[in-house]
Order: structure tokens, then sequence, then C-alpha cells
């Protein structure tokens, strides 16, 4: 039977303007190790991933190759690309240098949680439903608001709702079909990957069981949060 290809889209080309420091997100020192390296690292370690893209800004290409590819020997890691202005435009640029992928695992570089783990088991969904967008149910009630009051206008059903993750792991021909589409279209509001399967093709999108552990760092909270899941998970391990 012939191996499917399994290519890592891995995102690092955001300004990360909302966690308010001079280095960017992806390369803030995290016990001791620029944080890109852990997400890279599940990645590397991941079975079924052949190939990892990482994705990038023009400022950073020659310092991801040398100081974190080279450095912490990603051998995985066949290409650094230049990423664009939105996320989506980051993801286009993935999705090019992509050759031969059968499956595509596109990543938030900042979400530094998804291991080996979860990545398999979106690799055994993808491979029966063509989708497997990882996700965890909504902890808290969501409702719509609009107006600078923030008027309520409604209140889904918490137990439809899904609080959704990356990876987001497609059959890569739909996936890049879809991706073709959206600069000929209305790109407003596009902020994950599985709408652009929704909305520019036919073909039905499929969570899997992501982690509540699997948060994007945003936020400088969001780094305390990270770094006591690290702990925990070097305790963890020392057991
Ligand atoms: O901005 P957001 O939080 O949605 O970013 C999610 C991921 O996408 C981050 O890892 C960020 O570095 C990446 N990104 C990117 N190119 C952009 C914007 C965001 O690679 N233009």
């Amino acid at each position: 039977m012939k191996t499917e290809k399994c290519t890592a889209i891995v995102l690092a080309a955001g300004q990360g303007k909302r966690m308010g420091t001079s280095v960017q997100k992806q390369f803030l020192n995290l016990q001791g190790r620029p944080l890109i390296c852990y997400t890279l690292e599940n990645f590397q370690r991941a079975d079924c991933i052949h190939e990892i893209i990482l994705v990038t800004g023009k400022e950073s290409l020659e310092y991801c190759r040398k100081e974190i590819v080279e450095t912490y020997g990603y051998t995985k890691v066949k290409k650094v690309v230049e990423g664009g202005k939105e996320r989506y435009d980051s993801v286009y640029q993935g999705l090019l240098a992509c050759q031969g992928a059968d499956y595509v695992f596109i990543h938030d570089g900042a979400r530094i949680f998804a291991d080996e783990k979860l990545i398999s088991r979106g690799y055994e969904q993808v491979q029966h439903l063509g989708s497997a967008v990882a996700a965890v149910p909504s902890k808290d009630t969501i409702k719509v608001a609009a107006g600078p009051e923030h008027q309520v206008e409604s209140t889904p059903d918490r137990s439809s709702l899904w609080c959704i993750q990356t990876p987001q792991i497609f059959a890569y021909d739909r996936i890049r079909a879809a991706y073709d589409k959206i600069y000929e279209s209305d790109r407003t509001g596009i902020t994950d990957d599985a709408m652009v399967l929704e909305r520019f093709s036919e073909h039905k999108v499929y969570l899997f069981e992501g982690s509540y552990r699997n948060i994007k760092i945003t936020t400088p909270e969001d780094l305390l949060v990270a770094e006591a899941f690290l702990k925990a998970e070097q305790q963890e391990k020392s057991v």
C-alpha cells in the first residue's frame, strides 16, 4: 500500500501585537528555548508527519533557518517560506510550498501543546473523513451581541458549540482547491482553514477531540498558563 505523505504547515508569521513584547511571541524564550521550538518538536516527533513547512515573516527567515531549524536539528523542516499579511495569506504560501502532499496539517505555531497523541488522533480521522479539525466543547456560555452597548441578540445552545483549535487537517487537494478560490472572492472574516472549506467547497468539515491544554499563546497571561502546563508535563514525565 502506498504511504500517504503528510505535510505540516507551521505558521509563525504573525506580528503578535496582543503580546505587547518587542520580540515576536513565537520567538519568546520559554524555559530556555524559543516558543516555536516546542511546536516544531511535536511535529518532528510525530510518526505520521513526513515533512514540515515553516512559514514566517521576511525579517525572520534567516533567523529561523539558522537559529531554529539548524541549531535544534529539526530535520523534517524542508522549507522555511515567507508568510503574508493575514493568516490565510501565510497558509496559502505554505500550501504552495507543499509538494506531493496527500494530507496537510495546518497548525498555529503559537499552539505548543498539540502533542503526538493529538496529531495521530487527527491523522486517523482525516484518512476516513477527509478533514479533522481539533476542537473542544465550549465550557462557557456564548452569546451573540451587537452595537456599542453589546446588546445581546441570542444565546446559542451550548451543547452544540465547540472551541476550534489547530491542527486543522485536510486532504491536500480539497483544501488547496478551496484556498485557490479565496483570492477571487470576499475574504473578510476568514479566521481559520475550516471556514475556507465551508465557504468555498461542497465538502463537509469534521471535528476531532483536541485538548484543553492546546491553547494559542496570544496574550501575556497565556505565557503564565503555558509555563504551568510545561511544569506539569515535566512532573508527569518524572513519575
Ligand atoms: O493571529 P492569530 O492568533 O489567528 O494567529 C494564529 C497563528 O497564525 C500564529 O501562530 C501566527 O504566527 C500565525 N500567523 C501567520 N501569518 C499572519 C498572521 C498570523 O503565520 N499574517
